[in-house]
């Protein structure tokens, strides 16, 4: 038995325990002894019993039930604990962002004990009542179920780089890999992923490919070679690993991130200079020795080209950029300073404002916007006019006792059908920011959602427009609307537009985005719309489509400083 075989029947106690009671240390205990024992660099099969009790966080008891697992292949307290707590729930933890404590709810509160019974609580709308929960946990576990469903393959790319991370990360803990990284289109951060690609570098291939098949997110494994396995994994998703030795790592990492497009174009540069890529080295004609590759830098710098990050890798120009010196310094998520779109308990986020600043705050951010939602928008707690008063009166008292640190009062308005917003010029005026969505009536036609969009656009209070065209991804389309009367409007009037960073809309993507602000020099400010603390990581993807439309710092208004934005607000910082 490996190490990190005995370390998943750890965290799988430790998932068990976590569903059947509210004590957390037992659980943490068995994780942390299962990172230990993954990463541990000589085979447990080979200690002595006393030996395996001196490894830090083992002791008595679990190294009890380590000489147990590696004697009889089994282990009783884990085989109890699978008969008392209902199987099902394990493949509920299946479901991406769905951890033990919220089985445990789930199985508290509701009964649920399998993905059926959780989906028929989903889409009774039981779910958004359980504490911690709400309306987008529930659409959450419902795009998750139909995933495991379907096994469709191409993933959002929220849900691809979750499991991916999940895998390298088991990956990385063993001893016999030195490198891992995702490549392909999740690396490159595309919005739909197709498979997702792991690069490892390895002297012993044979026994990463092994230990890989048996990964417990693995459910079907269609091919199995000595350094490649293609496996589908509960989600459906399929993963493709590939180990190569250390040498191999940096070009085999290019080659695998893609896109193809772009690696035939510098197979035609490589030509030009009498060179050949493969996907294990960088040859001169007719050499059977590689030049030295030690980062994807070197490989560019071996065709004449700067480095070009891997969300450029489209072949949409970045070559050319590249050749003549223009490529974007892209802006990056340490660029960022602060949060313009997010939700709390006010209306149906799930965090207190306090809440909301110490998550904000820990990430490094100098300021936020709270921005609840309007009146119109009931179903969604939509704030009447009094109570977002007293909000605004809430942030002020609040801002008081903040030090560097400041919470903007902001709303998010609705646009009605008729083009109207949600609340008078008087009451907008008082707010630091106003961003502007549509959150109904997505059926009107071309002109009338155009016509809509626009007549928000003019109104003098608003400064964001928010998740521009509506889409979900694999779920709604984008609603019908003239984006270049959009884009023209937005400029005319100065007006900023969204990209809302939650993995799920990614609203505008990259290809509008690049557009809006290259071609109508419009600014972008990259928002989460967070509902959940949790969430304000979604930040990264966000800045992944910034980055694939190819925005720098001065593009994005959130990297700005509190006085800088002042002034794009056309307000006092
Ligand atoms: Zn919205
Ligand atoms: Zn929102």
């Amino acid at each position: 038995m490996h190490n990190v075989e005995i370390a998943w029947v750890f965290y799988e106690i430790a998932d068990l325990l976590e569903i059947k009671e509210d004590n957390p240390f037992k659980p943490r205990a068995y994780r942390k002894a299962g990172r230990t024992i993954a990463k541990w660099d000589q085979p447990l099969s080979a200690l002595k019993e006393d030996e395996i009790r001196a490894i830090p966080g083992v002791g008595a008891a679990l190294a009890a039930k380590i000489t147990e697992l590696l004697k009889t292949g089994k282990c009783e307290y884990h085989q109890k604990l699978r008969e008392e707590v209902p199987l099902g729930l394990l493949e509920v933890l299946a479901i991406p962002g769905l951890g033990a404590k919220t089985a445990r709810t789930l199985y508290r509160k509701l009964g649920i004990t399998t993905i059926d019974e959780l989906e028929a609580a989903a889409k009774a709308r039981k779910i958004r009542t359980l504490p911690g929960m709400g309306n987008k946990t529930e659409f959450a576990i419902l795009h998750g179920i139909d995933m495991l469903r379907t096994g469709s393959g191409a993933a959002p790319v929220g849900v691809a780089t979750a499991v991916g991370r999940n895998l390298a990360e088991f990956l990385a803990a063993l001893p016999e890999v030195t490198q891992v990284s995702l490549a392909g289109s999740t690396r490159r951060m595309k919005e739909m992923i197709g498979d997702i690609d792991l690069v490892v570098a390895s002297e012993k291939p044979v026994e990463v490919t092994g230990l890989f098949v048996k990964h417990p997110s693995v459910k079907e494994v269609s091919a199995h070679g000595e350094n490649q396995v293609k496996a589908i994994t509960w989600l459906g998703i399929q993963v493709d690993l590939l180990v190569v030795g250390p040498q191999e790592y940096w070009a085999a990492l290019h080659h695998f991130t893609g896109s193809k497009e772009h690696n035939q174009r510098l197979q035609e540069l490589a030509g030009e200079r009498g060179l050949k890529i493969y996907e294990y080295g960088v040859f001169p004609e007719g050499q059977d020795e590689s030049l030295p590759v030690n980062s994807e830098e070197d490989l560019y710098l071996a065709l004449g080209l700067p480095y070009i990050p891997p969300e450029l890798r489209e072949d949409e120009g970045e070559i050319e950029a590249a050749l003549e010196g223009t490529l974007p310094d892209l802006v990056s998520v340490e660029d960022i300073r602060g949060d313009l779109h997010l939700h709390s308990k006010w209306s149906d986020g799930v965090a207190t404002i306090e809440e909301i600043v110490a998550a904000a705050r820990q990430r490094g951010y100098e300021y936020i916007a709270i921005t609840d939602h309007s009146k119109s928008l009931a179903i969604a707690g939509g704030l009447k006019e009094e109570r977002l008063m007293e909000q605004h009166r809430y942030i002020d008292e609040l801002n008081r006792g903040l030090e560097d640190f400041r919470v903007l009062r902001g709303i998010e308005v609705d646009i009605l059908s008729d083009g109207r917003l949600d609340y008078g010029d008087e009451l907008l005026s008082g707010m630091d920011v106003v961003i502007a969505s549509i959150h109904s009536g997505f059926r009107q036609s071309r002109e009338e959602m155009t016509k809509r969009m626009l007549s928000a656009l003019k109104n003098p209070h608003v400064n964001i427009l928010a998740h521009p065209t509506g889409r979900m991804l694999g779920r709604r389309d984008a609603y019908e609307v003239d984006l270049e009367k959009v884009f023209e409007a937005a400029a005319k009037y100065d007006k900023v537009l969204e990209i809302n960073a939650s993995p799920d809309r990614l609203d505008l993507n990259a290809e509008n985005v690049r557009r809006a602000a290259k071609d109508y020099g419009l600014k972008i400010a990259v928002n989460t719309d967070a509902h959940h603390i949790s969430k304000l990581e979604d930040m990264y993807f966000g800045i992944g489509t910034a980055r694939r439309g190819w925005l720098e710092k001065k593009d994005v208004i959130n990297t700005f400083t509190l006085e800088e934005l002042g002034r794009i607000f056309g307000k006092r910082g």
